[in-house]
């Protein structure tokens, strides 16, 4: 895939961003592209914000800008999940915001008001929240992703981030950390190799093979994935997938069948630790959008109700018949059920009529997770 390099760098002009690694990495990596650099106040940058907010193609062309500044608030968050419907009890580090790629699904449409691609310098600031939050709490089970208000690698051959982030837990055994996203990047963990405490997972999206080509622009094909997924486990890494958004489409049961053969080619069981499964779902805004950017999208154009979340989603009999499509395909090249399946977002019902036992809580169900990461991490899978 064609790696994303911004047309302007734009730095705050504090200390905490001007001396970071993060900072240096990314100057490091545009060296030689002439790509332009202003330091500026977080005035001067708010007020540039707004001015490329008034533009019509504001979140298209905020993006050709690379903005490195501070995260002022938490760096480390609950996943917001939904009272409503069983979630897994995930934190999340929230060291950047926006994404490159163009998935018409993408809800950091309606989510994020800063156009610009926003990388957060003050990873000192990072490292003492999570001293403070997370030392000494070998008992309680976190499960730590990167990739929510971003995909976790689309920037790192910029940043470094995930390097720098698995420097830090390399000796928190039971902090579990997992990168997710629809990149083919690799270098970081082939040049790092095996993580010593084993406690890094590398994760991947997948979605019927037309969903890919057709409404996740930009990113690497289900093929590049697999195969920077096989990389990774060459190089001593655990993998997890995401199926999620799962979209009624076109074809769904051949263009699934397709994806999930094309894992088993390039992944055993063993080498995954487990596999979300969630069903298309939107808030309002976010249909009003996708209508907007991408006319050629089908996807909001089908029978919707409204979830407990507010949600628009499918009705749950189609939900139930796409789940159990993609649960059957995975179990046909999984027998023994080696990788834990598990749902994103969805009611007790459902799992009660496609998965063995409903958690009683998310944080079950995060404790099943963490300890089939445990039990990876010491042998293979199963
Ligand atoms: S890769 Fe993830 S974050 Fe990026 S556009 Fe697609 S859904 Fe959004």
């Amino acid at each position: 895939m064609i790696r994303y390099y911004p047309e302007k760098i734009v730095i705050l002009n504090e200390e905490k961003v001007t001396n970071s690694i993060v900072t240096a990495n990314i100057l490091k990596s545009v060296e030689g592209r002439a790509v332009p650099v202003s330091y500026m106040s977080e005035e001067a940058i708010d007020g540039l914000i707004a001015e490329t907010k008034k533009n019509e193609t504001a979140y298209f062309e905020g993006k050709k800008t690379l903005l490195i500044t501070v995260n002022r608030g938490e760096f480390l968050k609950k996943c917001p999940g939904t009272n409503e419907y069983i979630c897994c009890d995930y934190y999340i580090i929230d060291f950047a915001q926006n994404c490159p790629m163009e998935c018409t699904y993408c809800i950091l449409q309606a989510y994020l008001n800063n156009p610009f691609m926003v990388v957060y310098a003050n990873t000192d600031d990072l490292f003492a929240e999570l001293e403070s939050r997370l030392s000494g709490v070998a008992e309680k089970k976190y499960r730590i992703g990167t990739g929510e208000f971003t995909d976790s690698l689309a920037l790192e051959h910029l940043t470094q981030y995930s390097k720098i982030l698995m420097d830090y837990f390399a000796d928190k055994p039971n902090l579990i950390v997992e990168f997710k996203s629809k990149t083919d990047y690799i270098d970081t963990f082939t040049r790092y190799g095996a993580p010593p405490a084993g406690n890094i997972l590398i994760s991947y999206s997948m979605n019927a093979r037309n969903v890919n080509l057709r409404e996740e622009l930009k990113t690497a094909t289900i093929e590049e994935r697999l195969t920077a997924a096989a990389e990774c486990v060459k190089a001593g890494y655990k993998i997890t997938l995401h199926f999620d958004p799962i979209i009624d489409y076109e074809n769904f049961d051949t263009e699934m069948a397709a994806t999930i053969e094309l894992i088993f080619k390039y992944l055993e069981p063993s080498d995954i630790v487990y596999i979300s499964l969630g069903a298309f779902r939107f808030i309002p805004a976010l249909a009003d959008i996708i209508a907007a950017r991408f006319p050629k999208s089908r996807i909001i154009y089908d029978e919707f109700i409204k979830g407990y979340d507010k949600k628009s989603r499918y009705f749950r009999f189609k939900r139930e018949k796409l789940f159990r499509t993609v649960i059957g395909l995975i179990r046909r090249y999984d027998p023994d059920k080696k990788i834990e399946l598990y749902f994103c977002m969805e009611s007790p019902e459902m799992w009660n009529a496609l998965l063995p036992d409903a958690p009683a809580s998310d944080e079950e169900l995060g404790g099943t997770l963490y300890d089939k990461c445990g039990k990876c991490i010491k042998t293979k899978c199963g």
